[in-house]
């Protein structure tokens, strides 16, 4: 059976992107995020990967995530960047060896009344995101909560940017000066950046960086493209041309009726829609690559199809792959077009998708 829509992965790419953060950031540990399956490219794979390649330390967002990595064997220090939910959840987390991010007192409260001594914990402070983390001002209740469990194996003090993608933003200088201030001479390893800090903002890269989309080789930046940081899509998501004819001039395509033929027109009808992850959003104009040229889509995405112009690619022939994205065409450009971030372009990804996997 050939597959209809895949995403070949290239670990070669991360291991590639991997040594690329690591010289942005030479003295620094690397935590790297391999949350929301991998960001879409496959926990288990990409995680091991990255553990073979050296890596320091994983970062995912739940228990859930981190036991899937532990059952496929991986032994990398694994963080909980949300922590745990429960008692039960901090019991699994440190039977499975894993650090928990503890970011709220009920958290703290909960692990002090475990009386375990093993526990490995990060304590997440919030500098500005209002997202998660402790107030500045709880920084002393947690060195003295600290000083009160000396057996617990601290392993620093993080804290998340909410403005590093913009280079002129002035709330990551202040981020960092707040974090720097509250900790003062505290001991503990400090956390602060993620792709975005550890490329543009030198002064994020403390003893841990925790780089995610970098690493799947997409620009965290909006004015510089992965290749200008030197760093290499790892993914690549093609269709299969299904069908192609010609429409007559003044007709018109797909749902909605929106696009019409300004002349006769060759249209190639590719396999792939938006219940593969191929967003609906994405309008006329949005490019793939046909025999290794640009060809624009036209219309609607549908469920299971998309229609493009086939005008300027007379070779094209049905069975032909057609790239969504990956190299030639980067996925922040198609993520730009749908007017959301690579990120969720990435996530968007459904379980139809045959994944597989390069550069073993
Ligand atoms: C996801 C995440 C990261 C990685 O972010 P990127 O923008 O993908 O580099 C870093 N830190 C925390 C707390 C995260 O949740």
């Amino acid at each position: 059976m050939i597959p209809r829509v895949t995403a070949t992965i290239d670990l070669t790419a991360l291991r590639d992107n991997l040594a690329r953060v690591r010289r942005y950031a030479p003295g620094s540990h690397v935590m790297a995020a391999v949350k929301a399956d991998g960001y879409g490219h496959g926990a288990v794979p990409v995680a091991r990967t990255l553990a073979d390649a050296g890596v320091d330390a994983l970062a995912v967002a739940c228990l859930e995530e981190a036991v899937k990595l532990r059952d496929a064997g991986i032994a990398a220090p694994i963080a909980l960047l949300e922590g745990v939910m429960s008692e039960d959840e901090a019991r699994e987390a440190v039977r499975q060896h894993l650090q928990i991010v503890v970011h709220d007192p009920w958290q703290l409260a909960l692990l002090e009344s475990l009386q375990d001594a093993t526990l490995s914990l990060w304590f997440k402070i919030d500098t500005g995101m209002h997202r998660l983390g402790f107030a500045p001002t709880a920084v002393p209740v947690l060195a003295n909560a600290l000083q009160q469990r000396p057996a617990w194996n601290f392993c620093g003090w993080i804290t998340h940017l909410a403005c590093a993608d913009e280079a002129d933003n002035p709330m990551t200088q202040r981020q960092i000066a707040l974090f720097d201030e509250i900790l003062g001479t505290l001991p503990g390893a400090r956390s602060i950046a993620n792709s975005a800090g550890l490329i543009a903002w030198p002064l994020t890269r403390r003893e841990w960086v925790r780089p995610g989309l970098a690493l799947y080789g997409a620009s965290p930046l909006p004015e510089q493209s992965a290749a200008d940081l030197g760093l290499r899509p790892a993914m690549r998501v093609e269709g299969r041309l299904l069908s192609i004819h010609d429409v007559p001039e003044g007709a018109t395509i797909g749902y909605g009726a929106t696009y019409r033929c300004p002349q006769l027109m060759r249209i190639g009808v590719v396999a792939v829609g938006y219940a593969d992850g191929y967003d609906r959003n994405l309008p006329t104009g949005t490019p793939v690559l046909v025999c290794g040229r640009r060809a624009p889509m036209v219309g609607r995405v549908s469920m299971d199809m998309i229609t493009i112009d086939l005008r300027e690619v007379p070779e094209a022939r049905v069975g032909d792959t057609v790239t969504l994205w990956g190299e030639g065409l980067p996925a922040e450009e198609i993520a730009r077009y749908a007017g959301t971030l690579v990120y969720e372009l990435f996530c968007g990804l459904t379980k139809r998708v045959h994944f597989s996997y390069s550069g073993f």
